[in-house]
């Protein structure tokens, strides 16, 4: 099981490699995200000894779980998954870096009130929905300059880029449409110029679609089950509205 994890990074790290060298990118500007939601702490820790070292969550809950366990080997948590409002004062507990899943002003405005409290700042990406399924999360692609303006002035967040799940389909023109859109997007920010504002990070990409988001610009790619196999419990569980 360990020699699978272990593998398996390699396999990525070739498949990220390859990526970049059919789009001219070299690969130090890729970001290799471990998404580690259902996977046991002691497998963690199997990726991390690899030298891996950016790993990120779902839920608040999983993140608990597994911290104490983790904290042997040095490491960077993100979280990349739909974030209750009562949930906040939990999560700044486990030393979360980035919270990649920004959808919502009222989020931002209590994230950034607790933060204050507490004397501490936050990296944020802003997550868009750039699949247009009404059962992702993430704001629409036509409000992200709005919301991006009205978080900007929230001094304890740092904006640093956007976050997109792609459409999960075999189509790879269509995942493609869902990256270009938020590579455009990130232009038109960066044109704003808009205070403490920074347009760095592209977080897009998957197990599946990695190669079709690095050529899109992808800064981090965020992997699962290439890594870590199947998961049980299906991605809906974590992803759709509907599901608590
Ligand atoms: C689970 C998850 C991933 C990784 O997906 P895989 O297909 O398992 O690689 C990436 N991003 C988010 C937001 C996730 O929830």
């Amino acid at each position: 099981m360990n020699a699978t994890i272990i593998n398996n990074i390699n396999t990525i790290q070739q498949r990220i490699a390859q990526a970049c060298a059919r789009s001219h990118r070299d690969p130090k500007e890729i970001q290799l995200l471990l998404a580690t939601k259902t996977v046991t702490a002691e497998r963690i820790k199997i990726a991390l000894q690899t030298g891996q070292t950016l790993i990120a969550e779902n839920k608040v809950q999983e993140l608990k779980e597994k911290y104490e366990d983790l904290q042997e080997i040095p490491h960077n948590n993100h979280f990349i998954g739909h974030l209750q409002t009562n949930k906040i004062k939990e999560i700044l507990k486990y030393n979360v870096s980035c919270i990649q899943s920004v959808d919502r002003l009222d989020l931002a405005q209590k994230l950034h009130q607790r933060l204050a409290a507490e004397n501490k700042t936050m990296d944020i990406l802003i997550q868009v929905n750039t699949s247009f399924e009404e059962s992702k999360y993430g704001v629409a692609p036509d409000q992200v300059i709005d919301l991006v303006r009205q978080i900007a002035p929230l001094h304890t967040l740092h904006i640093k880029g956007l976050m997109t799940i792609g459409l999960l389909s075999a189509e790879a023109e269509q995942v493609r449409k869902c990256f270009q859109l938020l590579k455009q997007i990130q232009q038109e920010i960066v044109m704003l110029n808009i205070p403490n504002v920074v347009m760095t990070e592209l977080s897009m990409g998957m197990s599946g679609d990695l190669e079709i988001a690095i050529a899109e610009g992808a800064t981090i790619v965020r992997v699962g089950t290439a890594i870590f196999g199947q998961r049980n419990t299906p991605d809906s569980y974590y992803w759709n509205e509907n599901q608590i």
